[in-house]
């Protein structure tokens, strides 16, 4: 079942988190330059200094199209990433769907934040006789066009994130559509660059009958990242996603917008609140 806190009406649209579990990663890498002292207060690190996090998915019900934003890590991830990052996927991904009455038939797109293998390893299954097909295989899978270049053949300092022969099939099938910028995906939902932990990475902004829900991805992995200094060690570009942050927050205090966040389990949405100087996110529920 679907807690009554994972769901959220926004005008004509309904917006539903679904996880597809939670894993644990090094507190210090998940808050950078941060001292332990002042993220330990809002995130509860465990012996072995790790802190819990989710693999969030977003569903986002509109009158035209059902999209899921992100696919999480999938049920194939295997034993070695499994035991370095705890992954525990009770429920995964489609689990979570069924909880809502939904096949993977159900779903007509699927937008990709960017490909690190915790935000797209649900976009494909792997069948008995070892190949990769679509999980879902109704659906378009939107990406931005440079994230999938880097994805076929990752270089650099992030290239261990990227697996390629997990996704080579979305584009074989002919479902991929890749994507520029900032763009359209269907009435009242649109593809928005956030760059800073991959080049282009994006968020997805949902408007409908004035209100809007933003999903910031990476560029805001959890609540306790709202502070501008709070940024991932695993971002590629850190002085870029300051800027985004920024940027972004001052859009959402202004609008009163909704965030979606891509690995916090406690708050799977946010609103911001002032007080004075000081900017918090609360659940808005
Ligand atoms: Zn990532």
């Amino acid at each position: 079942m679907i807690p009554a806190s994972d769901r959220l009406a926004l005008g004509g649209f309904e917006i539903i988190r679904l996880l597809d579990g939670t894993f644990r990663v090094d507190g210090g890498a998940m808050f950078g330059v941060v001292p332990r002292t002042l993220w330990a207060a809002k995130a509860a690190p465990d012996h072995e200094n790790r802190v819990t996090l989710a693999l969030n998915c977003y569903l986002v019900r509109t009158p035209e199209a059902t999209v899921l934003l992100d696919t999480g890590v999938g049920p194939d991830i295997g034993r070695r990433h499994t035991d370095f990052y705890s992954f525990d996927r009770r429920p995964g991904l489609l689990e979570s769907l069924a909880g809502l009455g939904l096949k993977p038939e159900a779903i007509d797109i699927v937008v990709n934040s960017h490909l690190h293998f915790d935000h797209c390893g649900g976009d494909t299954l792997k069948t008995s006789g070892g190949a990769w097909v679509p999980a879902f295989p109704r659906a378009r899978y939107i990406v931005q066009r440079g994230e999938w270049e880097q994805a076929m053949n990752p270089v650099g300092r992030d290239k261990p994130s990227y697996l390629p022969a997990r996704l080579k099939p979305l584009a074989e099938s002919g479902r991929l559509s890749l994507i520029d910028g900032d763009v359209p995906i269907v009435p009242g939902l649109e593809a928005v660059l956030v760059a800073g932990h991959t080049a282009l990475h994006q968020g997805v902004r949902a408007t409908s009958s004035g209100r809007t829900f933003f999903y910031a991805a990476d560029a805001v992995p959890t609540a306790a990242h709202i502070g501008l200094d709070y940024i991932m060690s695993y971002d590629l570009y850190p002085v870029d996603t300051f800027e985004t942050k920024k940027a972004l927050l001052e859009r959402a205090e202004a609008g009163a917008w909704v965030i979606g966040f891509s690995h916090d389990l406690r708050v799977p949405f946010g609103t911001l609140r002032r007080t004075g100087r000081r900017l918090d996110i609360v659940a808005a529920l």
